[in-house]
């Protein structure tokens, strides 16, 4: 029998594992959970397609994407693996025809929507001995990450049906609550967890804030005319902007395209087709351009407006430079968008999870330290170096010595038993004697008031920074309470200072509400 290495060099043309890969294949052959997060483009199919062809019987890869799966089961069958989808636009013959196919164990990987599973559990279960479970997108299973599919929750009766069948769960996005989410919903049984670095470095991140529409689309023409041949991104936020955008480039003679939900099928994947070729420089697109799209030479992406979240930005930036090459990403931020995403995102079931989770894009751009950090932080790494490679970095804000200010606060938050939120935390450090205050009996801490002199609004801002800098974190399944992180302890105990922006140096986005 070949080892995973021999494998991957057989069947992928690989020499060497990427970091963790082999751990997590690992972990898969020796019948374990495991929930694996790496950005995308960073290899994550290998580590359940190697298990798949090591382990008698077929694996079963749970895929939302129907559309991708016919994609992904070719470029596996040309590299002579054997695979297969299984979907209701096949005829009952194919379907038999491929079961008949896991029967034998001829198929080794099974590629279905989580609709078509669980409707056909009893056809398939039947028919395949199961190598193993594979949970592609696994952030759709929770409510919590930003593509919630009710279909993936159902998921977790398989893992109690089937106890000894090894289940992967994949993503490129999940923040701690959803990764917590994903375990829970899919019932994982005691999963290591796979985390590979989230760094793009070879991604510059700029952010441009408050630019009048009519300079913007002036802006992006310039930009793209000075990058001939060098094909990018345009991300709008809606059907008509992405049609408006395409206009004004295509006016200016460049070879563009828009894409969205409204078209046609057939026009969508041809646009799709033409991007990958090279024979389209520029798609504006909605956020449903790209998901699976492996072209590695796009060499820029811009946000024409706020994306809704930091999970859905990085993901789309992401689409940029997966050859590793330098690669360009803006993103234009000004305060009509943030409004209007404000109102969608305060609409719903969702409501409070999405709007805190704009506040975090927001903070985002009008960040006043290194934005590759504030991301990392995001996802929960935590690099001690500042990238160079940002904005930020490029113009460095003003900062000061912010020890104190952080100890007061967190020393409140520690204080409060780390169940408040923001704006409990600020008006007990600015000492008021709201109700609430004092039935709590905040108003008998040590830092009650040990604030006053910072005016509520720098409070709101500083905390921020804070969130920002990794030093808190807010819960928002224990309705968005502070937390301090072990960063912040070090401050907290004086092991370490730490550094604060200076306020007025920030350019901010309230200056372009007033000028209105
Ligand atoms: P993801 O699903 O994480 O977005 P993929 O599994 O599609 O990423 O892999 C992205 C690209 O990286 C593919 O072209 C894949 O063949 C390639 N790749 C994966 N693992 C390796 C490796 N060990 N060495 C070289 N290339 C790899
Ligand atoms: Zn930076």
């Amino acid at each position: 029998m070949l080892s995973p290495n021999q494998l991957l060099k057989k069947y992928f043309g690989y020499e060497n594992f990427r970091p963790q890969q082999e751990e997590i294949i690992e972990q898969t052959l020796s019948g374990a959970d495991s929930l694996v997060l790496m950005p995308t483009g960073g290899g994550k199919s290998l580590c359940f397609q190697i298990p798949a062809l090591l382990l008698p019987g077929t694996a079963i890869v749970v895929s939302p994407l129907i559309s991708l799966m016919k994609d992904q089961v070719d470029a596996l069958r040309s590299n002579g693996i054997s695979a297969a989808f299984y979907n209701s636009s096949q005829s009952f013959e194919e379907q038999q025809a491929i079961l008949n196919g896991c029967h034998n164990g001829e198929i080794k990987l099974l590629y279905i929507s989580p609709e078509k599973l669980l409707s056909d559990t009893e056809i398939i279960t039947k028919a395949c001995k199961i190598s193993l479970f594979a949970i592609d997108e696994a952030h759709c299973v929770s409510s919590w990450g930003h593509d919630f599919r009710p279909e993936y929750t159902q998921m977790g009766f398989l893992r109690e049906r089937y106890p000894s069948i090894p289940f992967i769960a994949l993503t490129a996005t999940a923040d701690k609550l959803t990764r917590r989410d994903i375990i829970k919903q899919l019932k994982l049984k005691k999963p290591q967890i796979f985390i590979t670095s989230f760094d793009r470095k070879n991604l510059s991140l700029e952010v441009k804030i408050g630019v009048k529409p009519k300079e913007k689309i002036n802006e992006i023409i310039d930009f793209i005319q000075e990058r001939k041949n060098q094909s990018g991104i345009i991300y709008c936020l809606s059907r008509k902007k992405c049609e408006e955008a395409y206009e004004a480039l295509q006016n200016q003679g460049i070879n563009a395209m828009f894409y969205h939900a409204g078209m046609d099928a057939a026009v969508r994947s041809s646009v799709q087709e033409r991007f990958i070729n090279d024979d389209l420089q520029v798609v504006c697109a909605t956020v449903a351009f790209g998901m699976g799209i492996d072209k590695s030479n796009v060499r820029w992406v811009i946000h024409y407006n706020l994306p809704k979240n930091i999970e859905g930005y990085y993901q789309e930036i992401g689409r940029a430079g997966r050859d590793g090459l330098p690669s360009e990403t803006i993103l234009y931020y000004n305060y009509a968008d943030l409004q209007l995403l404000n109102k969608f995102a305060g609409e719903g079931a969702m409501a409070e999870v999405n709007l805190e989770k704009l506040k975090r894009m927001q903070n985002y751009a009008e960040a006043d330290s290194c934005r590759r950090k504030i991301l990392l932080n995001y996802f929960s790494e935590s690099p001690d170096q500042n990238c160079g490679n940002c904005d930020v970095c490029a113009n460095p804000r003003q900062h000061f010595d912010g020890t104190v200010t952080v100890q007061k606060a967190l020393s409140a938050v520690m204080r409060m038993g780390e169940k408040e939120g923001l704006n409990m935390l600020v008006d007990v450090l600015r000492g008021s004697k709201r109700q609430e205050i004092i039935a709590a009996g905040y108003d008998k801490i040590k830092t009650h008031g040990a604030g006053a002199e910072i005016p509520l609004f720098d409070w709101q801002r500083y905390i921020m920074q804070m969130l920002n800098l990794g030093i808190l974190e807010m819960a928002y399944d224990e309705n968005f309470a502070l937390k301090i992180t072990p960063a912040g302890n070090d401050i907290l105990f004086g092991k370490k200072k730490i550094e604060l922006t200076v306020l007025n140096s920030i350019k901010a986005v309230e200056k372009t509400v007033k000028t209105r």
